[in-house]
């Protein structure tokens, strides 16, 4: 995915813009769209899909029973939602929990490279296989999950997606596995900038939310090699409370 420089000056003025946008046909059966949420410099940013029914009523990401997973998932690491930035590839719900059309997901894109670029994540944790092929068109989940992929100034973090976990407990214990890559995923960034010094300092503020030593420990490069050989289904599951993304 390319970054363009983007037309707002603020998160909250992509925002504003998302709450009342009318680019594509999704705007005719959302109930409110669902911009993200979190905080607005993060060091870690998650891009599911597109909202699901849940979100679409509340207008918030990752809710419901998927969303309380992600929570939890969040608090291993340890991270808050407060901590983060949640947002999806579309910002409007597709109706029936539909995949987006490739209209739609250009329609909407300026929003998410705007949030991308305002943001400046050091790491991009993708849920689930949709999210992941927006930015790693070649990957494949099943192989990719876990991995820290260098994509230019940052890394990505492909993830199963939570609802794909609540379904099958397989799935469970490796998203909880690969959520733990985070801190490493942050290191490795840390590594690819040459402003590290103040890269450090941000994402120690970003992400510790106690002394835990996040980035004191040598990083681990085992990475460099892949993480999983796990044998995972490329298309395992659908989800209730977030789009079926996989
Ligand atoms: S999905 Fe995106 S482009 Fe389409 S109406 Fe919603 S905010 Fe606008």
């Amino acid at each position: 995915m390319s970054e363009q420089q983007s037309p707002w000056s603020s998160v909250d003025q992509i925002a504003n813009q998302v709450l009342s946008c009318t680019k594509c046909v999704l705007a005719e059966t959302r109930t409110q769209a669902v911009p993200g949420a979190g905080s607005s410099s993060a060091a870690v940013m998650f891009i599911g899909e597109g909202p699901g029914k849940n979100e679409d009523e509340q207008g918030l990401p990752f809710i419901g029973r998927a969303g309380k997973l992600l929570d939890s998932l969040l608090e291993q690491v340890p991270l808050l939602r407060d901590d983060v930035y949640i947002t999806n590839v579309v910002k409007c719900r597709p109706p029936g929990n539909r995949d987006p059309e490739p209209d739609e997901v250009a329609a909407c894109l300026p929003y998410l490279q705007a949030q991308i670029e305002l943001i400046d994540p050091r790491v991009i944790v993708t849920l689930g296989r949709h999210s992941m092929l927006r930015f790693y068109p070649q990957g494949k989940i099943s192989n990719d999950h876990g991995r820290i992929i260098n994509i230019g100034k940052r890394v990505l973090l492909p993830v199963y997606h939570p609802a794909a976990a609540l379904r099958n407990p397989r799935l469970n214990e490796t998203l909880k596995q690969d959520m733990k890559r985070i801190p490493e995923a942050v290191r490795e960034s840390l590594l690819l900038n040459a402003n590290a010094g103040n890269g450090r300092n941000r994402v120690q503020s970003a992400v510790q939310k106690d002394s835990s030593p996040i980035l004191a420990d040598e990083p681990d490069t085992t990475f460099l090699t892949g993480s999983s050989d796990n044998e995972e289904p490329e298309d395992s599951s659908g989800e209730q409370d977030q789009m079926t993304l996989f």
